[in-house]
């Protein structure tokens, strides 16, 4: 694994030294990552990087992750569409589970914690007991709140506002919840087995193995089968555009440990597909690293149809490897993809049609978008620069008397996205 030497050919001297400047002050601190799976889905992502990087500083640094039942994670995965917007039913007894799930985790939490990291909504009913802890308990909301269920809201933020900040990705996802918030984006690790760079037989091979021809430009869309993620949308969007241009689709995904609903969008795939010769469903397991790095390396155009998007790594993934991206302009997509300069926006299946279509008839379109693309992902989401915005960040807190309210006005900010390729600081 890559120690936090090995990036600075990525970002430079300066950004390492930084980091190692801020970590000295941080030396010891106790920090506790607790959120719901180990594998699958972005914040998964995240922390499986993120935290060997905050060891390696000198931090001491534990993620654990909360234990709940079949039925638990049904509550979640609805509180999660609630987030999103979906139209949802919340009986009593779900709360109830969530509850009782969450004093079963109680004494997960570890009580000498300099700080407790509830990672979105599942393990938030943990904040039950933050009167009672001497740390610091922050919520890193990776989802998008706008258009949360009023009931959901009512039910969860009370535990929310018992911590002692809140983190959105984006400004936009800001509530006011009377304590501090604090806006970091996430990040993807440039070098990764998911997004270093390939050789050329490695590709070949990969692509052989997944029994995918490449005789034929390939759009591609890696993401949990989810139905925001609108994988029948992308089915859609391919058909329009194989009307006008000759070329394949790429469905790739795997499931999460938290996400019971999966099997049943990805069978709903497969009927929209009807066995078309064109569309490869690919069903990843999670060692597929490798894999999905060569996808998104061979994709003639990358695509997000997501209809909501808490970031959308994926799509920073792809804007790493230099490929042009069509994504809806929804939630964290649209820091990172800025209409015509680092990838192109498209909220309909006509308009993403449209697009795709542009760039494969447009090779020099698809250039200039996809090295846009990975000049604003160096700048800005890369996996130092998020370890950096998190030392900053857990400093700033150290700053605050323990369990004093903010004053809303001078609300800290962490990370600012600086918009357009190449203008970052
Ligand atoms: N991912 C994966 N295997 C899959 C599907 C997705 O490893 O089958 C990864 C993907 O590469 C990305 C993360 O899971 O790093 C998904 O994060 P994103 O923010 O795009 O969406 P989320 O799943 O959190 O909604």
């Amino acid at each position: 694994m890559s120690g936090i030497r090995d990036y600075q050919a990525v970002v430079g001297e300066q950004l390492i030294e930084e980091i190692h400047d801020l970590a000295r002050e941080l030396k010891g601190c106790r920090v506790q990552h607790i959120n719901s799976t180990f594998i699958g889905g972005g914040v998964a992502e995240i922390l499986k990087r993120l935290v060997p990087m905050m060891q390696e500083a000198g931090l001491e640094v534990r993620w654990d992750v909360i234990k709940g039942s079949e039925e638990f994670y049904r509550v979640t995965k609805t509180f999660h569409n609630a987030f999103h917007g979906v139209p949802v039913q919340i009986s009593p007894g779900m709360l109830d589970t969530y509850r009782w799930i969450s004093r079963e985790n109680y004494d997960l939490v570890d009580p000498r914690a300099d700080f407790v990291i509830l990672h979105d909504q599942q393990p938030l009913g943990l904040a039950e007991i933050r009167p009672d802890h001497p740390g610091r308990w922050l919520w890193y909301c990776h989802i998008d709140p706008v258009d949360v269920d009023q009931t959901v809201w009512n039910f969860l933020s009370p535990w929310a506002g018992r911590c002692d900040a809140a983190i959105y990705h984006i400004p936009a996802y800001a509530r006011n919840l009377g304590h501090r918030q604090y806006f970091m984006p996430p990040a993807i690790d440039p070098l990764a087995e998911k997004n270093r760079e390939v050789s050329p037989g490695e590709v070949a091979s990969v692509m052989e193995r997944l029994g995918i021809p490449v005789d034929l430009p390939l759009v591609v869309q890696i993401s949990r089968f989810d139905r925001l993620k609108d994988p029948l949308g992308v089915i859609q969007v391919f058909r329009l555009v194989r009307r006008e241009v000759p070329c394949r689709l790429v469905l790739a995904g795997g499931g999460a440990t938290d996400d019971p609903e999966g099997i049943q969008v990805l069978q709903e795939v497969h009927q929209e597909a009807a066995n078309d010769p064109d569309i490869f469903i690919l069903e990843l397991p999670p060692t597929s690293n490798l894999e999905i790095n060569v996808l998104q390396r061979v994709a003639a155009v990358v695509i997000q149809k997501s209809v909501r998007e808490g970031f959308g790594l994926t799509v920073t993934e792809a804007m790493w490897k230099s490929r042009p991206v069509v994504a809806s302009p929804v939630g964290g997509i649209t820091v990172q993809l800025i209409h015509g300069e680092t990838g192109l926006a498209a909220a309909t299946s006509e308009e993403m049609a449209r697009a795709v279509v542009m760039i494969l008839r447009d090779p020099a379109l698809g250039e200039k978008l996809g090295q846009n693309a990975r000049e604003h992902v160096k700048k800005n989401f890369t996996l130092p620069i998020y370890l950096k915005r998190w030392l900053e960040l857990l400093k700033t807190e150290q700053g605050y008397p323990y369990g004093q309210k903010p004053d809303l006005a001078e609300m800290p900010v962490v990370a600012e996205v600086t918009t357009g390729p190449g203008s970052a600081s």
